[in-house]
């Protein structure tokens, strides 16, 4: 297949009259963009200032408020709430954890060049969340335990509880939403992974046994028939795997919900309020987070600014900003939805190395994502979501190639959102209690459910509990920065062209991983 779409394919994209490209997402169009809340009047005092409004900082100000309802709390938000990527995503609530498997804190995990295979489902490209593993790094012996921070535990089996944890944290998601009346089209439907060449599917294969080991137990993945039933029909697919722990959601609808449940507990959201600064603990002087309209100091400031991190003073190469990009189409028609099946509702990606995420919408599209421009030269963002015409007609080829009956459907929306990447692609929550201030993310592309094991985690942590997600191994994780530009930029392309090229050599029917993808891998520093 050609790497990029020529003109006349791009202009051959059957697209709805009313197509729209960026304006946040199609999510926010759906249910309409939210009135704003008022901004920060000015300088104040809280027990805890959270910097974003996205599902991190929502989750931790819920648990936060339902733990210690007297505690004073502020969201400052430089938009609103769901902005990021929070409002953007495929709706994967799955329980994929990015990043490799090797033990948090074992050798060379803060130096490139590690076996980690990990990625995120929305990264767009590169070694495996869950299912997607290429190799699984090497765990066990030789795995220092603990974690630096709250000395949480390592080894092999602190990876099996953290993954055990992203289990529970999807069924406690879809409880919150239940308890506080959020309708997020929820449907838990499981995650099937199909593959499309025989190097995919060796891959496959090779991931569902190892991940065996690594806490998803035979009844948590296995492989199936993908011309069985329950029938999703995926053309080309040779192979297919499926786990039970996944829910299609709303993206929007579960993040404006979520935000009003939290301020129907009493905590402070404040849009349109950007914070330039966070500042740590200087003697007698609290944390505080600056903006233009005045300074919140607070006992703890806590970041949860995701891809946006680089906009803050100090924090600008900590993650990359990476771009993921979706399209949805028209509703489809029944007879179509007789053809494709997919009656389960379950999220659906691929096992390419640029890969692709789908679900089937509650009113019957297809939402898809994945590749797009992956980073932008000094981390530049595009925050309205605007998408090049190149994605979208990369998107729409796979669309149509897998579901070939969809081809005639109309594109409705195309948009683009950023992901936080760490250098070593492995997400962190951590509460430093000298400077008072925390974070959590650099969730790559599965930060759906991860941030609610943050939320949980920020709670505990801020309210000086040693509890089983305290200790967990990603809790207090510190990596390096990224490299200036223009190695960041130079890097992040190349990578990304290598993973291409090694999609491209595999869909020539050769039946092992390409070297490119191992080279690739190498340089990502995964
Ligand atoms: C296209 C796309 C598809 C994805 N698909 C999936 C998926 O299917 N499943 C999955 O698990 N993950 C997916 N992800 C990743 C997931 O959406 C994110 O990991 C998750 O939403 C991160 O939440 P967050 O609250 O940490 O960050 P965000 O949602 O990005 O929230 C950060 C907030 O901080 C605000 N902010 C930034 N800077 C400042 C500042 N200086 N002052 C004040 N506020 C500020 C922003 O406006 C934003 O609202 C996807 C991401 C994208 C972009």
């Amino acid at each position: 297949m050609k790497p990029f779409a020529s003109a006349a394919e791009m202009r051959a994209i059957p697209r709805s009259q009313e197509f729209r490209n960026g304006g946040v997402s199609f999510w926010f169009r759906d249910i309409g963009l939210p009135e704003r809340r008022p901004a920060l009047p000015g300088s104040a005092d809280y027990d805890v200032c959270i910097v974003g409004a996205g599902y991190t900082g929502l989750w931790t100000a819920y648990y936060l408020k339902k733990a210690q309802p007297d505690l004073r709390v502020a969201v400052l938000e430089r938009e609103f709430a769901g902005f990021g990527a929070s409002g953007r995503n495929g709706g994967w609530l799955s329980a994929e954890f990015a990043g490799s498997r090797r033990p948090y804190g074992a050798e060379g995990d803060a130096a490139p060049g590690g076996r980690g295979t990990g990625r995120g489902r929305a990264g767009g490209a590169g070694g495996g969340g869950i299912g997607r593993i290429g190799k699984v790094g090497r765990a066990g012996a030789g795995a220092k335990a603990g974690t630096g921070g709250k000395g949480g535990k390592g080894g092999k089996g602190g990876m099996v509880a953290l993954q055990r944890a992203m289990m529970d944290s999807v069924d406690e998601v879809i409880a919150v939403a239940a308890a506080e009346g959020i309708e997020a089209d929820i449907v838990k439907g499981g995650m099937r992974l199909v593959a499309t060449n025989p190097a995919q599917k060796a891959r496959l294969i090779t991931e569902v046994e190892e991940l065996h080991t690594w806490g998803y137990w035979p009844e948590d993945l296995y492989l199936l028939d993908p011309h069985g039933e329950p029938r999703l029909q995926v053309d080309g697919a040779v192979a297919a795997a499926y786990s039970p722990h996944a829910a299609r959601v709303h993206p929007a609808k579960l993040v404006v919900g979520l935000a009003a449940a939290v301020e129907a507990l009493g905590v402070d959201i404040f849009e349109g309020t950007a914070v330039t600064e966070i500042q740590p603990r200087d003697g007698a002087v609290r944390p505080g987070a600056v903006t233009e309209g005045g300074t919140v100091r607070a006992d703890h400031v806590i970041r949860a600014t995701e891809g946006f991190t680089s906009t803050i003073q100090g924090w600008r190469r900590e993650w990359l900003p990476m771009n993921s990009s979706m399209i949805v189409t028209e509703p489809l028609t029944e007879a179509m939805w007789d053809h494709i099946g997919w009656e389960r509702h379950e999220v659906l990606g691929d096992q390419a190395h640029a890969y692709f995420y789908a679900q089937r919408t509650a009113d019957g599209r297809i939402a898809i994502g994945g590749r797009g421009v992956p980073y932008r030269f000094g981390s530049a963002r595009d925050d309205r979501g605007a998408t090049p015409p190149q994605t979208i007609a990369e998107l729409w080829r796979v669309l149509a190639r897998l579901f070939p009956v969809a081809s005639e459907v109309p594109v409705a929306h195309a948009w683009s959102g950023v992901l936080g990447v760490p250098r070593d692609w492995r997400p962190t929550v951590n509460l430093d209690q000298e400077s008072g201030l925390g974070w959590a993310g650099g969730y790559v592309g599965n930060g759906v459910t991860t941030s609610n094991l943050a939320g949980r985690t920020l709670r505990d942590l801020i309210l000086g509990r040693r509890t089983d997600l305290t200790q967990l191994p990603w809790v207090g994780h510190r990596v390096r920065g990224w490299e200036p530009e223009p190695l960041r930029w130079v890097g992040t392309h190349l990578v990304y062209g290598l993973y291409r090229g090694a999609d491209r050599r595999e869909s020539d029917r050769v039946s092992r991983t390409s070297r490119l993808a191992e080279i690739a891998g190498r340089i990502a520093g995964r």
